[in-house]
């Protein structure tokens, strides 16, 4: 089977698939909670097979997640949502959706939803929207920052992941977000900042774990600089 299937932490599961036409590892998250099964994302249409088998793999099947939460509305993030027929599905209402879809757009600007809290930061697509599961100091990303196209950490997939870091702080200072997309970027991670994570749930590839403060520090240093 092409992808992986990891613990992040507690009851969260990580499922990287490997998309072999993108070049990307595409990540979804498996959350276990008392009120039922959450995913965060769920990678493309043709991808829901990897779904399925991971969530076998936890003792769940698809009809026991009751809620999904969609970072945005791309292809390889709301793909395999048909799959969750059970559960409440939520994208922001600024996100435009590949086909007709059983995701409807009610998220807002901030809010609550269960025990996540959530902040459209509107870069990268205009209603993308980051997730914090205060429980646990995990926040879910999506594409805001993520490490698409990238090899997996030397440390694993879920890892502190110093060369990944370096990778984006090198990205960043040579103009990968460009000046004119900086004031949103930057106004993102400061949310990210005020969330204060002890783990960092990306769209594709790296999960990170620890001294994420240090990180998001450095990203602004740059950014600032550059503005
Ligand atoms: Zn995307
Ligand atoms: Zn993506």
């Amino acid at each position: 089977m092409d992808y992986l299937l990891e613990r992040v932490k507690d009851h969260i599961y990580v499922v990287a698939v490997w998309d072999a036409e993108w070049n990307t590892y595409t990540n979804a998250y498996l959350i276990q909670e008392e009120a039922g099964l959450t995913v965060v994302d769920s990678c493309k249409e043709e991808h829901v097979v990897f779904l399925q088998h991971a969530l076998n793999k936890i003792g769940k099947t698809s009809d026991d997640v009751k809620l999904m939460l969609v970072t945005h509305g791309h292809e390889d993030h709301v793909g395999g949502a048909t799959l969750f027929t059970n559960a409440r599905k939520v994208i922001h209402a600024d996100e435009t959706l590949p086909v007709a879809s059983s995701i409807s757009g009610k998220l807002l600007e901030r809010g609550t939803i269960g025990d996540y809290e959530y902040t459209r930061v509107g870069y990268h697509s205009p209603g993308s929207v980051i997730f914090f599961h205060r429980p646990t100091r995990t926040l879910f990303t999506g594409d805001f920052l993520c490490f698409f196209g990238d090899p997996l950490s030397d440390g694993g997939l879920v890892s502190k992941g110093d060369d990944l870091r370096q990778a984006w702080i090198e990205y960043l200072q040579g103009g990968g977000v460009a000046k004119l997309d900086l004031p949103v970027f930057l106004n993102g991670l400061r949310i990210m900042q005020e969330y204060d994570p002890d783990v960092m749930c990306t769209g594709h590839g790296g999960v990170l774990v620890g001294d994420l403060d240090v990180f998001l520090e450095e990203l602004i240093t740059i950014g600032d600089k550059d503005k």
